[in-house]
């Protein structure tokens, strides 16, 4: 059976020339980087230029702003109660968005329930935007930091970060990103966007998983959450994931090489879906904003029937997506991203992403737009609330 992969927002294939430049480093090149003799020092030279590569996909000035982790999350929660931390003596006010990742999200919600902190939830308008007037209006002197992500992972909706850089270096106060659907796929300056922090992840752009890194701007002091050994410069311990850090550098690398070409082809391919759903399929809301938006996103509401059953049907004919509605505990939960641009519960449970990378042909789309209607179709035959419109 044919198979179409179009969830490359929940994670990507990593590269062949990445895996290529890790496997090395699982055998030959094995010292611990932090060890004084040739074995280690010969892996360090390696997490340096690695580090650069990370620090040059990002515009950052200087490679030492650049802490490696486990991942988006572990980025996210090492800038947010890193700093809440840091800052205590400063303040307690936090702003962020309704529409974030958990990983930003409930790590808001961890520092107001065991620290004390104040969060702002800042709405979105129906295209997933912020007001950059409610942004100013909800600074106050307690606030130390914005957490407002790139880009949004369910609706690929791009936030104004320069003006949001403008605003938070304006009022002195720290701006943290969370731009792990951004990174690879559109241009991000951290000089720039005066964006003081930012998490980015390996896997999201087609390196391995299990590895991502904080941008830091050299001065802002955070507390670290990892306690242990002196690595990277005492601000993360534990000994380096030197495979997956190599993979992040040459997928760092490897993506701004593409970034233009890959950009072109997603947007091309993105549109071609969404004309081509558009066309075929009536009763359908294209959710996110139509310019403002990640070139390998897709985000659609088929009303009258349910994300999960569409997952699955679509699943049988080989195609991998993702949908807004998570089955969760027995109850079913339309996803906070989709409510805070205001649809309704029912209408959010019919939500479909279709997130494209690197490998998507405009085959493969062509076969989801043959697939795609007659599915829609058949799951409204089968919904009473679709008969109860006729
Ligand atoms: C995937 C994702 C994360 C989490 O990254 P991990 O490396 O999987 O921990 C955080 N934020 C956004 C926007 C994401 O899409």
């Amino acid at each position: 059976m044919r198979r179409v992969y179009l969830d490359n927002s929940a994670t990507t294939p990593t590269r062949p020339e990445v895996v290529e430049a890790m496997l090395p480093f699982f055998t030959e090149h094995f010292g611990n980087p932090s060890s004084v003799h040739s074995f280690g020092r010969d892996v360090s030279k390696y997490i340096t230029e690695s580090r650069e590569q990370v620090a040059k996909l990002i515009g950052a000035k200087d490679s030492s702003e650049i802490i490696f982790t486990s991942g988006g999350t572990e980025a996210d929660n090492l800038a947010i109660i890193g700093i809440a931390l840091a800052q205590k003596n400063k303040g307690n006010h936090i702003i962020t968005t309704q529409i974030e990742h958990h990983g930003v999200l409930h790590t808001c919600e961890y520092l107001k329930k065991y620290h004390g902190v104040e969060v702002t939830y800042l709405p979105v308008n129906e295209y997933g935007q912020i007001c950059l007037q409610d942004l100013e209006n909800a600074i106050t002197d307690k606030t130390i930091l914005i957490t407002i992500m790139f880009a949004n992972n369910e609706i690929g909706t791009i936030q104004p970060v320069h003006e949001i850089g403008n605003i938070a270096r304006t009022k002195g106060v720290l701006f943290h990103t969370d731009a792990v659907q951004a990174i690879g796929s559109i241009p991000v300056n951290v000089q720039e966007m005066k964006i003081d922090m930012l998490s980015l992840s390996g896997h999201k752009f087609n390196g391995p998983k299990g590895v991502g890194a904080l941008y830091v701007r050299k001065g802002v002091k955070l507390v670290p959450h990892m306690h242990g050994g002196a690595q990277e410069r005492k601000r993360r311990g534990s000994t380096h994931n030197t495979t997956g850090i190599i993979g992040l550098g040459k997928a760092a690398e490897l993506a701004m090489a593409d970034l233009d070409e890959k950009q072109k082809k997603l947007t091309v391919l993105r549109d071609k879906l969404i004309k081509g759903i558009e066309e075929r399929v009536p009763e359908i809301i294209l959710n996110g904003h139509p310019t403002e938006r990640l070139p390998q996103n897709v985000n659609v509401c088929f009303k009258y029937i349910e994300g999960e059953s569409l997952l699955l049907n679509l699943d049988l004919q080989g195609i991998g997506a993702s949908s807004g509605s998570a089955c969760t505990s027995g109850s079913l939960d339309p996803s906070h991203v989709l409510l805070a641009i205001g649809l309704s519960h029912e209408v959010a449970h019919g939500s479909l992403r279709l997130t494209l990378g690197i490998y998507n042909t405009e085959e493969e789309i062509d076969y989801v737009l043959e697939v795609l209607p007659g599915v829609v179709e058949k799951l409204r035959q089968m919904s009473p609330l679709y008969n109860a419109t006729k």
